[in-house]
């Protein structure tokens, strides 16, 4: 994928990012247009478009996400209010990166889970 992708050239460090952890096989970096007071994006390294993508091909590594995610949520103080841990998933899902990642979103009451009841 590379040089197409935004994350993966974040990845790279040809695009600037606000690192608050990095792992052999992750990167956790604050969103630019931050929705909570606390709002940090949670990635695989390796390139897959989407979490199905991700947790079908290497289950290990979406477990490491998983593993980044919590130590980040513990880091900037989550864990006793609670969080919230999102992957926006194709055209529905309002996914605009296709680089598979997680929203951990905190530090504030995040109100319901989706805008609209759509039930
Ligand atoms: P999605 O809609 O795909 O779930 O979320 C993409 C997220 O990436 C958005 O929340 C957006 O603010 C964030 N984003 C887009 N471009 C950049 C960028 O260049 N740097 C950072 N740190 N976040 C970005
Ligand atoms: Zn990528």
């Amino acid at each position: 994928m590379g040089s197409d992708c935004l994350f993966c050239r974040i990845v790279a460090g040809e695009i600037p990012a606000t690192v608050v952890r990095e792992t052999d096989t992750t990167l956790a970096f604050r969103d630019i247009g931050p929705k909570a007071p606390v709002h940090v994006l949670v990635i695989p390294k390796e390139h897959y478009a989407d979490v199905a993508t991700l947790a079908q091909g290497d289950p290990a590594l979406a477990a490491d996400v998983l593993a980044t995610s919590a130590a980040v949520a513990e880091d900037e103080g989550l864990l006793g209010d609670g969080f919230r841990l999102m992957f926006n998933t194709g055209a529905y899902g309002g996914q605009e990166v296709f680089h598979v990642h997680a929203h951990l979103l905190g530090g504030a009451p995040l109100g319901p889970m989706l805008a609209r009841d759509l039930a």
